[in-house]
């Protein structure tokens, strides 16, 4: 929220700013500014405003425009200036005419909230001070508009990632405690059930620890801060390394895992991060897929395109643009019984974008689903000049 006393100030300054401007601008009309210093601050006065990232309007004792900034228009997406015309021409908007209607009449500060359906659902904040003579008579109103939607959305998007974690912590953490209880009952004191439970609340601890990695994992990515170690990494080699460390999990699900990346294939990498990526494909190639997982790399135009392939059910086309979304999952319950985090797909896109690429599902339901990663194969230059160095 923007403080009521930053905004105050502001809006004070921008009124002796617009009097003053006013002034000047009707003087110069006259003639009887001549001095080059009065035109400087008048064109720094008008480019200030020009450049402002808050809309600003300025209306007269009728409510109709003086003067709108050019952000003002882009808010209310106006093609033309709406100077001449009253609020609600201009834009359509009640609660906007409203609040000059309350600085007429009582008010000479009012601070309020609205949002736009009409407009993409924008959230805007309005401060607005009326303008009086010294008798008090009123002159007009100066309205800044502060645009809030990206903030709104970022807290929506954080009030659900608390929301979904939360739950999804509460889940395995109500069963390692009825377990617990359960085994603390002496009648289930035998030690073959001990065992079937003490096995239970090992998976769900083991559940509880993924889903911590791939929380810290996915916040380090999002923070921005990561750097990536990047240097030259040969892609065949790396696959093999995923398929190596997957192959038990693998066998027991009876899946064969085929490595077609050409041999020389390379790219310059974080290492670390890609097999990550490429890890939790081909891990989900084996919990969702059929009877193979295979990895192959083209490269065309710049970019190497790798495609983590599997003949499974594959994912219906209305979700493909979400799979990639935290804690998105097709099917809950198969995911939670795999042990599966549903922040896996959200891991791959994050290091995917950090090396500068996309990352994309193709996939029709009984033809298996098809991830590709696409990826700039040439160096950044500030990187071939630090390593160069
Ligand atoms: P999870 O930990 O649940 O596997 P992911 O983010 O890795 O989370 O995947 C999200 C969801 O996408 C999964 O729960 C599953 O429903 C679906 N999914 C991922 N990979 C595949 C695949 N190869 N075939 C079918 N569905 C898949």
């Amino acid at each position: 929220m923007i403080g009521w006393g930053v905004s105050i100030l502001l809006l004070l300054g921008i009124i002796g700013g617009h009097l003053w401007w006013r002034r000047r601008y009707h003087s110069l009309a006259l003639g009887q500014i001549t001095e080059p210093a009065g035109l400087t601050d008048a064109l720094r006065m008008t480019d200030m405003f020009t450049n402002m990232p808050e809309g600003v309007l300025v209306t007269d004792h009728k409510g109709v425009i003086e003067f709108a900034n050019p952000t003002f228009c882009k808010l209310f997406e106006l093609a033309d200036d709406p100077k001449g015309k009253t609020v609600m021409e201009a834009i359509r908007i009640h609660q906007a005419n409203e609040l000059i209607e309350r600085l007429r009449e009582e008010n000479s500060v009012v601070q309020e909230e609205f949002m736009l359906p009409n407009l993409n659902e924008r959230f805007l904040q309005v401060n607005g001070v009326a303008i009086r003579e010294k008798q008090g008579r009123h002159r007009g109103a100066i309205l800044m508009f502060h645009d809030l939607t990206q903030l709104r959305r970022l807290e929506n998007l954080r009030q659900e990632f608390v929301a979904n974690v939360s739950h999804e912590l509460r889940t395995p953490l109500s069963i390692i405690k009825g377990y617990v209880e359960t085994l603390l009952d002496a009648e289930a004191d035998t030690e073959s059930v001990s065992h079937r439970f003490l096995k239970k609340i090992e998976n769900h601890s083991n559940r509880l620890t993924f889903l911590i990695e791939d929380i810290l994992t996915l916040s380090h990515l999002e923070s921005g801060d990561t750097g990536l170690d990047r240097r030259e990494v040969n892609i065949h080699q790396l696959v093999q390394g995923v398929m190596d460390g997957l192959r038990e999990m693998a066998n027991k699900k009876e899946v064969r895992l085929e490595n077609n990346v050409p041999e020389d294939t390379c790219l310059f990498a974080d290492s670390q991060r890609m097999f990550q990526a490429l890890n939790n494909l081909v891990e989900n190639g084996i919990k969702y897929g059929g009877a193979c997982v295979s990895v192959c790399a083209t490269q065309a135009n710049g970019e190497l395109d790798l495609c983590v392939n599997d003949d499974g059910p594959g994912i219906p086309a209305e979700v493909c643009d979400r799979i990639f979304e935290r804690f998105f999952r097709v099917d809950k319950a198969r995911s939670r019984e795999m042990g599966g985090t549903g922040l896996g797909l959200s891991i791959v896109k994050h290091v995917t974008q950090l090396h500068g690429g996309t990352a994309r599902v193709d996939s029709k339901p009984g033809e298996g689903a098809y991830f590709h990663l696409t990826l700039p194969i040439i160096k950044p230059e500030a990187e071939v000049a630090q390593t160069s160095s």
